[in-house]
């Protein structure tokens, strides 16, 4: 018998090319699909990519990783639904929307006009969607590109405003007045998932004030007593009105050249050297109630300055590092407005919403706070309150989409109370089985043990708006609005073709049932991560349509994406 050897071909990439020929030929992944249409379900979540992005070589091992497993279950049988998913809103896409159009920053975004940015967002989000389609192509990831779940499709931000009024009616949504994390140039406060992906080791001053003991008259101590103080933000001493201890360190008197300083015992060496003469000690708890010079008078007082430049003792003072006298201005630290809270201290913001000194401050009117520092260390000096400038490196939180750094400023936000979940969340992460272990145990499990409130809205503009609405006459009176046919109860038939974003959402109103005020939406939009998060109910229009593929395909049997997303889809689905 005469056999001859099969043609070689030239190349592996010849092999793959022709297999995929092949299978779209066949239209093998739908047959695949029918094949096991009434297998049982194994059920796989797709993590959305936001398609203005060109793929990247790293999201090849994901997907192959994703496409490995639920080939493997489909092998065996089982229905695989596997529903590919666009990420549309948020930061990502409005920020190359100002790129776009050559703008920066919400006031110039405000005088474009929102309809517009809006316009511009939604026209550029399905920029790269080509290249992702042909990637997942290419790699032979099968995905069910036709008939995706899009997170800005008004079906899509209907089933959110249906979870949001859900938590609402639970009692689970409030709006605070808290310490966030901020971004000043998007003109928005960030979440602790979001600040938790933008870490950076950076170079920040090292300052060490002096803050002169008065007495109640505001007359200098007798004995020149001065605590020193340690800040790595110059710009908030200008809103310094208070020092905290704690109430159990020892604190002691130096003797220098210049002056009489209070600073914690244990830090005496690395401030003072070996030789320092020590004099009378204390316990934290004695100095409460002293009071000192306010450091910089560039804002005025306010009216009412309650206890403002006093001593007050907290357990989060430590004396690792400094002096053991935290300068605190309730206006920016998380830990500083609660503490101002507790002891009546007064705030002072002279910062606005951009990032930059007010224009009627002293001084730095209208200088962004980072550029600041000097000029500010500068007046200290003059003053003769300067004590130490250097330079220290620590990791600091930046934007994960801006990369600017991200300013404590106390805001009107609405939260999430999920930190009342805490026990249910963790209890629910040891049923999950990671790959690897450890990555659940420790990055995930601490990142839940550590939960707090999720800080929900946002102050922009292409995102899912938050669906409440607030009197104009007393902004206690509010009302969750969880579907369009809810809202169109309210404000008669709504169009055909009804957008649900900004600013035609805005246009809204009614009265208000509680007063003769008028309900108007809150401006915010929600976290871009709730929208992703929402996936697994929102992919279906539910509880507006399929709740039998909704019952089918909840929970996940297996989800697979970057470490990244531990802390940012992981978390919010
Ligand atoms: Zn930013
Ligand atoms: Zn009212």
């Amino acid at each position: 018998m005469n056999m001859s050897y099969p043609e070689l071909p030239d190349t592996l990439i010849q092999i793959e090319k022709e297999t995929l020929k092949r299978w779209k030929e066949e239209d093998l992944f739908r047959q695949s699909l029918a094949a096991n249409a009434g297998g049982e379900p194994f059920v796989f979540y797709e993590g959305p990519p936001t398609a203005n992005g060109r793929p990247g070589l790293h999201h090849v091992i994901g997907r192959t990783i994703k496409d490995l497993v639920c080939r493997f279950h489909s092998m065996e049988g089982r229905t695989v639904t596997r529903i590919a998913g666009w990420d549309t809103h948020g930061l990502p896409v409005e920020i190359e929307a100002e790129k776009k159009l050559g703008i920066s920053g919400k006031p110039e975004i405000e005088e474009l006009g929102i309809a517009d940015f809006n316009q511009t967002c939604k026209d550029s989000v399905f920029t790269y969607k080509e290249e992702w389609e042909e990637l997942s192509e290419r790699i032979g990831y099968w995905l069910e590109y036709w008939r995706p779940y899009v997170t800005f499709h008004p079906d899509y931000i209907e089933s959110v405003w249906w979870i949001v009024k859900e938590f609402a009616e639970k009692g689970l949504l409030y709006r605070g007045h808290k310490s966030v994390p901020y971004c000043p140039r998007c003109g928005t406060a960030l979440s602790s998932h979001e600040v938790a992906q933008g870490y950076k080791e950076v170079e920040d001053p090292s300052l060490t004030f002096i803050a002169r003991v008065v007495n109640d008259q505001g007359d200098p101590d007798p004995a020149g007593r001065a605590f020193l103080v340690w800040t790595t933000t110059p710009w908030t001493v200008p809103s310094n009105t208070g020092l905290a201890v704690h109430p159990d360190l020892t604190y002691v008197e130096v003797l220098s050249d210049n002056g009489c300083y209070i600073v914690a015992e244990s830090r005496v060496e690395a401030l003072f050297g070996e030789t320092a003469t020590v004099r009378t000690k204390w316990k934290g708890v004695e100095l409460a109630g002293l009071r000192y010079e306010r450091p910089l008078n560039l804002v005025p007082d306010p009216v009412d300055s309650g206890n403002g430049w006093t001593v007050v003792v907290e357990d989060f003072v430590s004396a690792e590092e400094g002096t053991g006298v935290v300068h605190m201005a309730p206006a920016f630290g998380a830990d500083d407005y609660a503490a101002g809270q507790k002891h009546g201290l007064p705030m002072i913001n002279p910062i606005d919403d951009a990032g930059c000194f007010i224009d009627s401050t002293a001084l730095v009117g209208g200088q962004f706070v980072k550029d600041a520092d000097s000029a500010l260390v500068d007046e200290l000096r003059s003053k003769e309150k300067l004590f130490d400038i250097g330079r220290v490196t620590h990791s600091y939180p930046h934007c994960w989409r801006c990369a600017s750094p991200l300013l404590y400023v106390a805001r009107d936000s609405w939260f999430a109370a999920t930190s009342r979940f805490r026990e249910t969340l963790l209890a629910n992460n040891d049923q999950v089985k990671w790959y690897p272990a450890e990555v659940g145990e420790n990055r995930f499990g601490e990142w839940l043990r550590g939960n707090v409130d999720w800080a929900l809205s946002r102050d922009r503009y292409w995102g899912t708006p938050l669906p409440v609405w607030v009197c104009d006459e007393d902004r206690d009176h509010l009302q969750w609005i969880g579907s369009f046919s809810e809202l169109s109860e309210l404000v008669g038939k709504l169009p055909e073709d009804f957008d649900p974003h900004r600013p035609f959402i805005d246009d809204y109103s009614w009265p208000c049932a509680e007063c003769a005020g008028t309900m108007r939406r809150a401006p915010e939009v929600i976290d871009v991560w709730f929208d992703s998060g929402a996936m697994p109910f929102a992919q279906w229009h539910y509880p507006f349509d399929n709740s039998d593929e909704f019952d089918t395909h909840f929970p996940a049997d297996f989800i697979s994406e970057g470490l990244d997303q531990t802390r940012g889809w992981f978390y919010s689905l």
